[in-house]
């Protein structure tokens, strides 16, 4: 989660739903795919890189461009 500037800036908490993986037996693909409520079938065969998202962010996530609106924020 990015910070907010404004202490007053209210957000939609996301619950997610799914068990943690267990840590003996990581997920293939990106490991937060089965509790990921935006996954892709990419998301099962790909370990995504982190990668530079903005001047002080970075990712792990192959949706990353389409899914954060506005890398400068
Ligand atoms: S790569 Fe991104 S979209 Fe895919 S499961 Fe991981 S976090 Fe979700």
């Amino acid at each position: 989660m990015i910070p907010v500037p404004n202490p007053r800036a209210r957000r939609e908490r996301v619950i997610l739903q799914g068990e943690i993986p267990n840590p003996t037996n990581i997920p293939v693909g990106c490991r937060f795919h089965p509790r990921c409520p935006v996954a892709l079938d990419e998301c099962r065969k790909i370990d995504p890189q982190l990668l530079p998202q903005a001047a002080l962010h970075q990712t792990a996530c192959i949706r990353a461009d389409e899914i954060i609106p506005d890398k400068n924020e």
